[in-house]
């Protein structure tokens, strides 16, 4: 026997709707590439996404297609979010941190149809178009007076897009199954893999992101920072959960340095905010120097590589409370919540339960896989690969059936490569991945890659890339190499090989 309840498809665009409706007037506001800081309104973006998804249909975006953004977190790239998705496109979000040879592919292998960017990507993408056959044009996020020159063609400018069409847009209906967005990772071995998003993944991660905020021992949902990019798996789902909630939301634009956000912090009186370890360790460092205090803050979020006790203890003694959470480009991200249990909030092992990378949610399920196959008990010690199921968790690679086959197992698991315990409470505790990179301050580095590219010197027989603890990048790559017989290479002379063949951020230290 069914169920005698409505059907309504879970979609993107009934965040949007509900939002401008019932927090009108909660706020956006947003560091421009420009300059100034911006300032609007859940409804002022609703009003613009409603133009902006007119504009979209004008240059023929069609469902399911693909719309590229390189993007700091910003109003545009939000408007994008949710205009792109809600007539039933795809927004696919890339990182502009991955090399120029990543970015290429990403872009084809994804095959958008059309790349908006910040004005700051613009000699970004101008090094890189002849390599994006299948791009029909570049929308510039900016207004006319501000428009660059560039060597672009079919160049548009994003207000002009946006200009004179009505504020007014009644977003269509279809399967909440259907693709909404589109993330590739880095953080596997061999070409960037894409995570594809949809509607109904996404609005259930915002749910349980929103359970999580309310579930915490500090309620303040109130101005909220997604410091985490919008180009890292959507921004850990804030931009969906604030507006869920009518949490002001602030974002900071191209500025990462730890003064500029802790400007913008204390300027918009932030109470949660959300960033990798690199960030609030920069923080901590600032605030120490400085003598000042992040006087409006009640609770940071942090994940995307281990948080260090000294760290959570230094934060939780200036009355911040820390909220570990774990999660992949593959999981949407969110799968474990730093919440604790009320028991454990105010007793002895408090740092203990805080140090674990957070409690599985409701919604995922998550075991633990000996090398042999076996499962391992919920008993906190016993370790194997972390598989994780559940509906806002990949079920496959986009376009890539080889990666997919060796990611996923038979009886419907996604193995993350991470090696883990898991305890009678649900606590998560990280020891290891079996995956060979790098994680560099929330940015992968590919050990083989590396590897390869040192192995390209005449002198070098081997080559071996090790992650190597760092205060403040969590990790830094070590390259260690054997010379060929005979030969004499010094460190310099491998650093100065490398130099152009990878990213600057790559440079083993
Ligand atoms: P990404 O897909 O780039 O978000 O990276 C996901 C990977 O980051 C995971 O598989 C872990 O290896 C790592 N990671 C994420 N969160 C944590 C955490 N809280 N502690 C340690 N490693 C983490």
């Amino acid at each position: 026997m069914r169920g005698l309840m409505m059907d309504g498809p879970l979609l993107i665009s009934s965040i949007i709707k509900h939002a401008a409706r019932f927090y009108g007037d909660s706020e956006i506001v947003s560091r421009t590439v420009e300059g100034p800081l911006h300032r609007y309104t859940y409804r002022d973006l609703a009003a613009r996404a409603a133009q902006l998804a007119q504009a979209l249909l004008a240059l023929g975006i069609g469902e399911g297609e693909r719309v590229g953004t390189l993007a700091w977190n910003g109003y545009r790239h939000l408007e994008l979010y949710y205009a792109v998705s809600g007539i039933g496109a795809v927004c696919h979000t890339i990182n502009p941190r991955l090399y120029h040879d990543q970015i290429a592919y990403i872009a084809n292998h994804a095959g958008d149809r059309v790349l908006f960017l910040d004005l700051s990507f613009v000699p970004l993408v101008e090094a890189l178009a002849e390599r994006l056959p299948g791009v029909r044009a570049y929308i510039i996020m900016t207004a006319r007076a501000t428009m660059p020159a560039t060597t672009l063609r079919n160049v548009l400018c994003y207000e002009e897009l946006l200009a004179d069409l009505p504020a007014h847009f009644d977003w269509p209906q279809f399967d909440e199954n259907a693709a909404a967005g589109m993330c590739y990772t880095s953080g596997t071995t061999g070409d960037p893999k894409g995570a594809l998003y949809s509607h109904r993944s996404n609005v259930l991660h915002a749910f349980s992101t929103c359970i999580a905020e309310t579930s915490r021992r500090v309620q303040s949902n109130r101005s909220h920072m997604p410091i985490v990019p919008m180009f890292h798996v959507n921004a850990w789902g804030f931009p969906y959960a604030s507006l869920m909630m009518g949490s002001k939301l602030v974002l900071c634009g191209p500025k990462h340095d730890t003064a500029s956000l802790y400007e913008l912090m204390e300027g918009e009186a932030v109470q949660t905010a959300a960033a990798v370890p690199t960030v609030w360790l920069g923080m901590l460092q600032y605030l120490e120097s400085t003598g000042q205090e992040l006087t409006s803050l009640r609770a940071l979020r942090v994940g995307g590589s281990a948080a260090p006790a000294s760290m959570i203890e230094a934060y939780e003694e200036r009355g911040i409370e820390v909220i570990h959470g774990w999660g992949m480009t593959e999981t949407s991200p969110v799968c474990t919540t730093g919440s604790l249990k009320p028991e454990h909030r105010e007793s002895p092992d408090r740092l203990a339960y805080q140090l674990t990378a957070g409690r599985c949610m409701f919604g995922v399920e998550m075991r633990i896989v000996a090398d042999d196959g076996t499962i391992q008990p919920d008993d906190g010690v016993s370790i194997g690969e972390l598989h994780v199921r559940g509906p806002w968790v990949a079920a496959a690679y986009y376009e890539n059936a080889l990666a997919s086959a060796d990611a996923f197992t038979p009886d419907g698991w996604f193995k993350t490569g991470d090696i883990c315990s898991l305890d009678e409470h649900g606590y998560l505790t990280i020891h290891d991945r079996s995956k060979d990179l790098i994680k560099s301050g929330g940015e992968w580095i590919s050990s083989i890659d590396l590897e390869n590219a040192a192995l390209g010197h005449p002198a070098i027989a081997e080559a071996a890339a090790i992650a190597m603890p760092h205060p403040t990048y969590v990790e830094r790559p070590l390259l260690v190499v054997v010379r060929k017989p005979n030969a004499t290479v010094e460190r310099a002379d491998i650093l100065a090989f490398l130099d152009g063949k990878i990213a600057k951020w790559w440079m083993p230290d």
